[in-house]
């Protein structure tokens, strides 16, 4: 009998610690942390074959420091990740809060395109709480898989109390980024993160997460933006510009009636004079049009090389084509006003 009571009040101590334990959902969307290749020592894989729980089971000593849940949203390698998946991970994100159903969010996702999720969650989630995206560049049947690690730290980085109010972030190879300001740089190598423009704000090392700066233009509980599943987001595509290039690809666009244009141009937002009659035809067909740069650092300047408000243009400030996109699409979803358009990219 008094084993029986000793075994029952050790039981109700756990409980207890683990209800006090911080509670993470993961939304897992595939990836190559999800990834399973032929062999240890070949890079090659496929994208998005492992569950959400087999990763989680690969880190067991992360239950000694949250309360873990995972949920399959999507199982895709990130090159075919779609607005759909974007909208229920959105969604659910703030259904999760709303319900306090847990105290953050990581999403496990791959790495081509997890610049473009994180600010698009970015823009929607309207919560201070933690949400942290992360990935990895080996599968998880490689040498040295990075995916464990990375989703260790990205566990840890959502639990710390330091995480809430910046946004959503981006952890990764022991650095954490603004999802505002993160790109992937390199296509194979396992540091493939980094924000040009301001660099990491932090780094989770041995269980341990330090900030040491924050972004100014965080949106959380004030954003604007509202997305439903079934909303419909305005249509934006990007046009690259390089030397001699003709402005065919604008006149298709054009064609196709598209909502707006990101122009990845060259320098300062330039463009040759063939993309400039084309810009103009499709300003004049009501498209918003906004200047945007291939340089991977600094930002394009209103009236600068180009004037703008002759042109009838916006520019997109330090956001990447890719992520101009993304806020254009959004913006497009409140007005077609190009001055609110405009001060959305100097706000967000
Ligand atoms: N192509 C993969 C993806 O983005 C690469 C990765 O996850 O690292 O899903």
């Amino acid at each position: 009998m008094k084993k029986l009571i000793s075994l029952f009040t050790f039981l109700i101590v756990v409980a207890q610690i683990n209800a006090q334990l911080p509670r993470v959902i993961i939304l897992a969307t595939g990836g190559t942390i999800a990834g399973a290749g032929a062999a240890s020592d070949r890079a090659g894989y496929t994208a998005g074959k492992i569950p959400i729980d087999d990763l989680i089971g690969a880190i067991p000593t992360v239950k000694k420091i949250a309360t873990i849940t995972g949920e399959q949203v999507a199982s895709v390698g990130s090159q075919d990740m779609t607005i759909d998946v974007w909208k229920k991970l959105a969604v659910r994100a703030n259904e999760i809060f709303k319900n306090n159903e847990a105290d953050a969010i990581v999403v496990t996702h791959g790495t081509d395109t997890q610049e473009e999720t994180a600010y698009f969650l970015d823009l929607l989630i309207a919560s201070e709480k933690a949400v942290v995206l992360t990935g990895s560049m080996r599968p998880a049947t490689a040498i040295s898989a990075d995916g464990p690690k990375n989703l260790y730290d990205a566990i840890t980085v959502a639990i710390d109390p330091k995480s809430k109010g910046r946004g959503v972030l981006v952890s990764f190879n022991e650095g954490i980024f603004d999802a505002r300001e993160v790109m992937k740089l390199s296509t194979t190598k396992t540091n493939a993160f980094g924000s040009p423009n301001t660099g990491p704000i932090g780094q989770a090392y041995d269980g341990r997460v330090e900030y040491y700066a924050s972004s100014v233009r965080e949106v959380n509980v004030n954003t604007p933006f509202v997305v439903k599943a079934d909303s419909k987001l305005p249509r934006v595509d990007i046009v690259y510009m390089y030397a001699d290039a003709p402005a065919d690809q604008i006149d298709l666009l054009i064609s196709k009636k598209v909502d707006g244009i990101v122009i990845a141009g060259v320098g300062n937002g330039n463009f040759n004079k063939a993309y400039m009659d084309a810009v103009k035809r499709a300003v004049a067909a009501g498209i918003i049009v906004c200047r945007a740069s291939r340089a991977p650092s600094g930002r394009v300047v209103l009236h600068d090389e180009i004037n703008d408000e002759e042109l009838g243009t916006i520019v997109s400030d330090d956001l990447t084509p890719q992520k101009a996109r993304i806020l254009l699409m959004l913006g497009l979803t409140k007005t077609k006003d190009k001055k609110q358009l405009q001060g959305y990219f100097f706000k967000y």
